[in-house]
C-alpha cells in the first residue's frame, strides 16, 4: 500500500534550489533509501516531509491521519500522528541521562508538550510504569540498558545515534525517518545497526526512510533507493539496478563503490 506520495515537490532558499520537482512514492512496510552527494537536498527533503519547512511548490500526501495529510502540523506534533525522525547532527539532551532522553520520545506521543516533560522530569514521569517499561524495552533492544543512567554526553558517537533512534521509536511511530544513522560509526557498529534496523522494522511493523552514505548498509537494507543530485531525482530502483546505473555511478558512487559495498 502507498503510504506517502510526493508530487512535484520543490524547495528554494533564496536562489538555491535545494529540492526540485521531486516525485516519490513510498510503500508501507518497506525500507526506502535516499542517497546522493552532500548538498543534494536529502535533509531538506526530510525537513519537508516532517513539516519543518513548507514546500515552495508541490504536494506531500501521507496515507495517515487527516491532520498529517493537510501538512499544517507543527513538527513537534508530527510524532503524535505516527512520524518520527532522527537528525544528521545528533540532537540529544547531552546533560540528561540516556533513560530520560528516550523517555522524552515516549512523551512526545502524549498530550504533554516536550517542554513540560523536561521541566517535570524525572520526579513526575519516571513514576509512570508504562513509560518506564517501554523505555527499558527499547534500551534492551539497543543494548544500552547498562548505560541508562549515564549522561548522553558520555556515550560514544555510535551509542548516541542509537539513543536517538530509540527515542524516535519510543513515540510508537508508523514511519521512521533516519538521517545518516551510521554517520560516525565504525564498521562493527554499522553492521550491528544494519541488523537492528531490519529487526525493529519487522518487530514494530515500521515503514522506514533512511538517508545514508554507507553503501553496505543501504544495499543490504533497502527495498528501494532514490538517488538525489543537485536537488533532482536522478534515479530510482532496487539496490542492484542502482549499483549498475551509469548516471548514479557518475554522480555519486564513483569507481570504487563496489569495494565499499562489500
Ligand atoms: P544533503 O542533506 O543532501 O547534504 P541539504 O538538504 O542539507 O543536502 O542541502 C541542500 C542545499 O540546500 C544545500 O545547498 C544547502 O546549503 C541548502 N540549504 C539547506 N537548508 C538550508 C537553509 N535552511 N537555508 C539556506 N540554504 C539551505
Ligand atoms: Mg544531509
Amino acid at each position: 500500500m502507498e503510504l506517502l506520495n510526493v508530487s512535484k515537490l520543490s524547495k528554494e532558499f533564496g536562489g538555491v534550489k535545494a529540492v526540485q520537482d521531486i516525485d516519490i512514492v513510498i510503500e508501507e512496510n518497506e525500507i526506502t533509501g535516499i542517497i546522493g552527494p552532500n548538498g543534494a537536498g536529502k535533509t531538506t527533503f526530510f525537513n519537508l516531509l516532517t513539516g519543518i519547512y513548507s514546500p515552495t511548490s508541490g504536494e506531500i500526501t501521507y496515507n495517515l491521519e487527516e491532520e498529517v495529510k493537510s501538512r499544517q502540523l507543527k513538527p513537534q506534533r508530527m510524532a503524535r500522528y505516527g512520524i518520527a525522525r532522527t537528525f544528521q547532527n545528533i540532537r540529544l539532551f547531552k546533560e540528561m541521562t540516556v533513560f530520560d532522553n528516550v523517555l522524552l520520545g515516549y512523551h512526545s506521543n502524549m498530550n504533554y508538550g516536550v517542554l513540560s516533560s523536561i521541566l517535570r522530569l524525572p520526579s513526575y514521569f519516571t513514576g509512570e510504569k508504562q513509560a518506564s517499561d517501554k523505555v527499558t524495552e527499547l534500551l534492551r533492544i539497543f543494548n544500552l540498558l547498562e548505560k541508562k543512567n549515564e549522561k548522553a554526553r558520555n556515550l560514544s558517537y555510535g551509542d548516541q545515534r542509537k539513543v536517538e533512534i530509540a527515542r524516535a521509536l519510543a513515540s510508537d511511530p508508523k514511519v521512521l525517518l533516519l538521517d545518516e544513522p551510521a554517520a560516525g560509526m565504525n564498521p562493527n557498529e554499522t553492521n550491528e545497526l544494519t541488523k537492528l534496523i531490519r529487526w525493529v522494522k519487522d518487530e514494530f511493523g515500521l515503514t522506514i526512510v533512511l538517508i545514508e552514505h554507507d553503501m553496505s548498509l543501504v544495499m543490504k537494507l533497502c527495498d528501494k533507493i532514490f538517488v538525489f543530485d543537485y536537488g533532482h531525482l536522478i534515479a530510482e530502483g532496487n539496490p542492484e539496478s542502482i549499483q549498475n546505473n551509469e548516471k548514479v555511478i557518475k554522480a555519486y558512487l564513483g569507481g570504487d563503490y563496489v569495494a565499499q559495498a562489500k
